[in-house]
């Protein structure tokens, strides 16, 4: 009788505390969209510890309660392809949606010392590659150094190495994955001197570690030998003979004119049983750093332009042979605007189904501050060839997937679901724009109303919130994601 007694009491204490349960936050009356259930209805959102505890049409009463009523409440964007990665872009990110910016193509020189760097100090959650460019360099002795994440042109980016040294790669790489990175970030056009067998070897070790590989294809164009079809054959071939995960990364300004065979070829592959994908940003130029081995000799024929084509961001100067020699020769690293590509291409690469937003944000290119925003009022809005909840799948779930075969703390994210990570963006979707130019590539983006990381509010109509640091990292399977130790609900 007493256990009876005991039973009903403590049922009648967890109905209560279900009824009335208190939240830390709740988002009210926005229309939640969750590309991966298809929900697209009004609902209350219940946050606590950092997680969705509840989606529900029901009355919810939190600490603090945010109305929502005609916005959009949407999982927040994560970006596979970020470099900027201070606070400033970080701000920049934020209010353009992206609660997750992972530097995957490249990589982090050191995956410790940037894991170390931003603990405690990050606006939105953040991770990286084990970097291939970097081990290479390391391994030829020209160690990466002073946050440069690219060589300079140079024997350690041209020259072949030998077996030896692409062993000692592959030990560096192994260090990398075990400190916490989350691929191999493989930036090919930047080291030329690899050979095909060079590349298969590190998707070897890729395989092995049943992890992923990020790359820029070793070149763009259409002049033989290299055009872009034979770079993204190879990439294709690597993953086929080693079995490794590969996303190929910027697919408007790697193949440019031939993207949609591109995507053909990345469609077949899957057809075939490949695991390949692909990413694109909704810019007709691209940047890189001009001293690196991309602009090696017969850059102009390769890419179809000329000097004038390249632009310095900072003062909007476009080059001549004369600059470009002197920018090309030194060894201090400056960025230049590449515009490459055409409105006409990157309008027909951006709603194609198998294409993820990725911004490759840098500072210098509007990109790193409008990307999604921009995606989601040209394409959504103004040109109607996405649907919302399409544009949403591309910045969300796509991202979140390619991201679960590296860690499976992925499997929260990218989700407007109970049990998934607090990771939330909502904002007007009638309003929603980059305000980003080539003139002007710091405006930051506008229609973002709040974002939520971690449970954390970090946008707050419309502004970033001061000092609050939830970022957490994203780590490879060598070590526990952070975002494992928000309770579960
Ligand atoms: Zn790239």
């Amino acid at each position: 009788m007493r256990k009876v007694i005991f039973s009903l009491f403590f049922l009648a204490l967890s109905t209560a505390a279900a009824s009335g349960q208190q939240y830390d936050l709740v988002l009210e009356g926005g229309r939640v969209m969750d590309p991966e259930t298809g929900v697209d209805a009004v609902r209350n959102v219940g946050i606590r510890d950092g997680k969705i505890v509840r989606v529900s049409t029901e009355v919810l009463s939190g600490r603090r309660v945010i109305q929502a009523k005609g916005l959009v409440v949407a999982p927040g964007f994560i970006d596979l392809h970020q470099h900027a990665q201070n606070l400033e872009s970080q701000r920049l990110k934020a209010l353009d949606g992206v609660t997750t910016a992972l530097e995957l193509e490249i990589g982090a020189p050191d995956v410790a010392q940037f894991l170390k760097a931003k603990e405690g100090r990050s606006l939105i959650h953040y991770g990286t590659a084990a970097s291939y460019v970097a081990a290479r360099s390391l391994v030829f002795g020209a160690p990466l150094s002073g946050g440069t994440i690219l060589p300079k042109s140079g024997p350690a980016t041209d020259q072949p190495a030998t077996s030896e040294q692409i062993e000692a790669m592959q030990e560096r790489l192994r260090a990398e994955l075990d400190a916490g990175g989350l691929a191999i970030g493989m930036g090919i056009e930047y080291v030329p001197g690899a050979t095909r067998l060079e590349v298969i070897d590190m998707f070897r070790l890729a395989a092995q570690r049943r992890l992923p590989v990020y790359t820029h294809a070793r070149s763009s164009g259409r002049v033989e030998p290299g055009p872009t079809v034979e770079a993204v054959s190879e990439l294709i071939g690597a993953a086929a003979v080693t079995g490794a995960s590969l996303h190929i990364v910027h697919i408007n300004s790697t193949c440019l004119r031939d993207a949609m065979e591109c995507i053909s070829m990345i469609e077949g592959a899957r057809a075939h049983g490949l695991d390949v994908t692909t990413e694109a940003y909704p810019y007709i130029a691209g940047m890189t750093s001009v001293n690196s081995a991309l602009f090696n000799s017969g850059w102009q024929d390769k890419l179809g332009i000329s000097y004038s084509s390249l632009m310095l961001p900072d003062t909007g100067e476009r080059l001549t042979k004369e600059r470009f020699d002197e920018l090309h020769g030194s060894a201090t690293p400056r960025f230049v605007v590449i515009f490459s590509n055409t409105q006409e291409m990157v309008d027909k690469v951006i709603p194609h189904p198998l294409v993820m937003i990725a911004s490759d944000g840098l500072e210098g290119h509007p990109r790193n501050a409008g990307t999604y925003s921009r995606v989601l009022a040209q394409y959504v809005r103004e040109k109607g060839t996405i649907t919302l909840m399409d544009a949403l799948r591309k910045m969300t779930l796509m991202p979140a997937e390619m991201l679960e075969r590296s860690t499976p703390a992925a499997r929260q994210k990218g989700r407007l679901q109970e049990g998934a990570d607090a990771d939330i963006v909502v904002f007007d979707a009638g309003t929603i724009r980059d305000r980003s130019t080539f003139e002007k590539p710091m405006e930051p983006s506008v229609g973002v109303r709040y974002l939520v990381v971690g449970g954390t509010v970090v946008v707050n109509e419309g502004n970033i919130v001061p000092d609050v640091f939830p970022g957490r990292a994203l780590l490879g399977p060598e070590k526990r994601s952070a975002s494992h130790d928000y309770p579960q609900p």
